[in-house]
């Protein structure tokens, strides 16, 4: 988000519209909306109710566990999303994607879309941005080493539904 417009390229403004503070731009009056972008992360879990997390590879976070996600990309759905990043990060058989819930925190701009996904663990292999896969009991969940807040939130929902 530079301090050009989109559209032709002069210089935005901040104006007060609609009761907000809103970017707008000199010359051809557009309007720069704080739109939402859409995340998907993948609850995988296996018949004891274990969880596979991996530990990022990449900032921020880099060393924390997380749950496979990324961003959805047009031309895709939602599960296909789900299923193509958790592949992109850990080599697994999975089932079908189940909704299990839906994140937005007023303080970012991503909503992340989270899938509980039925998972065989045998030896997982971490793709490139993974330094590790791991399965762990929900007993055994490292909360204080859990990146996102979203992530923790998705989890502890899904623990809690038993
Ligand atoms: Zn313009």
């Amino acid at each position: 988000m530079g301090p050009f417009c989109d559209r032709c390229g002069s210089r935005m403004h901040e104006r007060m519209l609609e009761g907000k503070r809103r970017q707008v731009c000199s010359a051809c009056k557009a309007v720069r909306y704080p739109d939402v972008i859409a995340a998907v992360s993948a609850i995988v879990y296996d018949d004891q109710r274990r969880i596979m997390l991996v530990r990022r590879g990449i900032e921020p976070g880099y060393g924390c566990w997380v749950i496979p996600g990324g961003y959805v990309e047009a031309g895709e759905t939602m599960e296909q999303a789900a299923l193509r990043e958790t592949r992109e990060e850990v080599d697994l058989p999975l089932g079908t994607p189940q909704l299990s819930g839906v994140y937005l925190s007023t303080d970012t701009r991503v909503a992340t879309i989270v899938y509980a996904v039925r998972g065989q663990f045998r030896d997982p292999e971490p793709g490139s941005e993974t330094l590790q896969a791991k399965v762990f009991a929900i007993e055994h969940i490292p909360w204080s080493e859990v990146y996102f807040e979203s992530t923790r939130r998705a989890l502890d929902d899904w623990v809690r539904k038993g």
